[in-house]
C-alpha cells in the first residue's frame, strides 16, 4: 500500500498519469488521412485509438475546398471525360516540377479512383467532376451542389468512425513515439486535456498529423523567404509529426518545398482554386489582368507578388456564383465587394474604373473567340458580363507543406539509413514526396485518402506478421 501511494505521488510529481491503455493501432491525427487509416485498419480486424490534439476533429481536411482528383472513375466515364491514370501521373509530376517521388505518385494516381469509390460506398457525394489548375482533364470530384469537398469527406469518415465505435480521443496530443530495444514501435505517450501524460501501448502507430503551415518558425527554418506570411491552415498545423518522427529516427524529404496559395484573403480565408476554374479572373490594383489564372499555384503566387502592393483582386460575375454553393458562401461571409456595373465594382475595389471596364470587355471578347491571346488561358467557361459582379482582395498565403516524413509505397516510415522503422507508418500532409515542388489542387485529398487507406492496410499486415 505504502509503495502504491509512493508510486502515485511520484507519478503526480513528475506529471505522469498512471493510466496505461492497450490497443492494436494508434492513429495520431483525425484529418482525412487519419480517419481513412483508422476505418481501414479497423475493418481488417484491429482495435484502433485515434488521437486528436485539438478540441475538434478534421484538421486542414475540414478546409479543403476544391475536390478530390482521380482518373478513370465511374463519374468521369459517365461524363465522357477521356482522362487516364497516365495523364494524371504526368500532370502531377509536371505540376510538382518533376522532383516528386515517382513511385509514390504512381500509387496515388493509380489508386485514387478506388479512394473515390470507397468514399462513395461510405456515402460521400462526389458526383460532380470539375477542373483544377494544372490538370489536363476535369478530374476534381466534388459534391453535386458545389459545396466544399473537405467537409463532405470528413462527414463521411466521421460517420464511418461512429458506426464502428472507433475510439477518438480529442484534446489528446501525442508527445512521443515509443520504441523497444530492437527499434520497433510499441506505443505512444499522450498528453491529455488535464496536461497529464500517459502511455498507450500498441503494435503499430500511424502518423497522420498533417503539415506545419501554421508554424511560421518551422516554415521559416526551411524557407526563410516566407517569414511573416499569413496561412490558410488550421491552428493545429504546427508540424508535431515532424518533431515526433525525427525523434523516432525518421528521415525527412523536401522540407523546403512549401506552397503559397495565390488566393487567400488578407485574413487567411482561402478562396478556392475552383472559383478560377469556374470562370473568375485576377486583376491587379490597376484593374489589369496579369496572368493566366489557371497556371500552377506557385507561378500564379509569384506573378501576384510582382504586382503593385503584392496583391490582386479575384473578379467574377453572377453565372460563376451560380456554379457553386461555396462561392455563394464567400458572398454571405461578406468577403466580396459587389457592383451592378464594372464601374461600380471598380469604385469599391478602389481601382481605375476605365481600366477595369476595358479589361473585362477584352476578356469577354477573348472568351467569345475561345482563345486567350493575352495570357494563354486554356479554359474560359464564362464571359463575365452578367451582373451583379463580385471581387475579393487576395494575396498568397502559406497553404501546403509538400515536404515531410519519408515514406515508401507501403506508407512505412523510412529511417536515416533507408530502412523502414518497424511498426511506424505515416500518411497525408505529414509525409513528403507525393507533391514534389508544388501540389496541384485536388491532389491533397487524393493523397490523404489513398495513403491513409494504405497505412491502415500496412499496419494490419505488419501486425499479422508479428504473430507469425
Ligand atoms: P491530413 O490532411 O494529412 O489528414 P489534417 O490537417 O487534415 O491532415 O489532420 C491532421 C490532424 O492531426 C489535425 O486535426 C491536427 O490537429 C492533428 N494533430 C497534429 N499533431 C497532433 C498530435 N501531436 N497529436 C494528436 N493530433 C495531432
Amino acid at each position: 500500500m505504502k509503495k502504491l501511494v509512493l508510486a502515485l505521488a511520484l507519478a503526480g510529481a513528475l506529471g505522469v498519469h498512471a493510466e496505461t491503455l492497450k490497443t492494436d493501432v494508434v492513429v495520431i491525427g483525425s484529418g482525412g488521412a487519419g480517419l481513412s487509416s483508422a476505418v481501414t485498419t479497423h475493418d481488417l480486424g484491429n482495435q484502433v485509438i485515434v488521437l486528436e490534439k485539438m478540441g475538434i476533429i478534421g484538421g486542414n481536411t475540414n478546409r479543403a475546398e476544391g475536390g478530390i482528383n482521380a482518373a478513370e472513375t465511374q463519374q468521369q466515364k459517365e461524363a465522357g471525360i477521356p482522362d487516364t491514370v497516365d495523364q494524371f501521373f504526368s500532370d502531377t509530376m509536371k505540376g510538382g516540377h518533376d522532383i516528386n517521388d515517382a513511385r509514390l505518385v504512381r500509387v496515388v494516381t493509380t489508386k485514387a479512383k478506388d479512394s473515390v469509390a470507397w468514399l462513395t460506398s461510405l456515402g460521400a457525394d462526389l458526383k460532380t467532376v470539375g477542373r483544377a489548375g494544372g490538370a489536363k482533364f476535369n478530374r476534381a470530384h466534388r459534391p453535386s451542389d458545389g459545396s466544399a469537398v473537405g467537409p463532405e469527406i470528413m462527414k463521411t469518415l466521421w460517420k464511418a468512425v461512429k458506426d464502428r465505435n472507433i475510439e477518438v480521443r480529442r484534446n489528446s496530443q501525442a508527445v512521443e513515439i515509443l520504441k523497444n530495444k530492437k527499434g520497433a514501435v510499441v506505443g505512444v505517450k499522450v498528453k491529455g486535456k488535464d496536461g497529464k501524460v500517459y502511455t498507450i501501448e500498441s503494435k503499430a502507430v500511424v502518423l497522420a498529423t498533417g503539415g506545419f503551415g501554421a508554424n511560421n518558425a518551422m516554415v521559416t527554418k526551411y524557407k526563410p523567404s516566407l517569414k511573416g506570411y499569413a496561412t490558410t491552415n488550421h491552428a493545429g498545423a504546427t508540424g508535431d509529426g515532424i518533431t515526433l518522427a525525427l525523434k523516432a529516427g525518421a528521415s525527412l524529404v523536401d522540407m523546403d518545398q512549401i506552397q503559397a496559395h495565390p488566393t487567400a484573403t488578407p485574413d487567411g480565408v482561402l478562396i478556392s482554386e475552383s472559383v478560377r476554374g469556374d470562370g473568375a479572373i485576377l486583376v491587379n490594383s490597376q484593374g489589369k489582368r496579369f496572368t493566366n489564372e489557371l497556371l500552377t499555384r506557385d507561378v500564379v503566387s509569384n506573378n501576384e507578388l510582382k504586382q503593385p502592393g503584392r496583391f490582386a483582386w479575384i473578379v467574377w460575375d453572377e453565372p460563376v456564383t451560380k456554379t457553386a454553393k461555396l462561392i455563394q458562401e464567400y458572398i454571405h461571409m461578406g468577403l466580396a465587394v459587389t457592383g451592378n456595373t464594372y464601374e461600380e465594382l471598380a469604385q469599391k475595389m478602389n481601382v481605375p474604373a476605365d481600366a477595369l471596364v476595358a479589361t473585362m470587355k477584352r476578356y469577354s471578347e477573348l472568351q467569345a473567340k475561345g482563345k486567350d491571346e493575352d495570357f494563354g488561358r486554356a479554359d474560359m467557361p464564362q464571359a463575365l458580363k452578367t451582373a451583379p459582379f463580385y471581387a475579393v482582395k487576395v494575396q498568397p498565403a502559406v497553404h501546403h507543406t509538400m515536404g515531410g516524413v519519408h515514406i515508401d509505397t507501403k506508407a512505412e516510415v523510412i529511417d536515416t539509413k533507408g530502412q523502414p522503422i518497424p511498426g511506424l507508418f505515416a500518411a497525408g500532409e505529414v509525409t513528403g514526396g507525393v507533391h514534389g515542388g508544388n501540389r496541384l489542387g485536388g491532389n491533397a485529398q487524393a493523397d490523404i485518402v489513398t495513403f491513409g487507406r494504405i497505412s491502415g492496410q500496412s499496419a494490419d499486415a505488419y501486425i499479422k506478421g508479428l504473430t507469425k
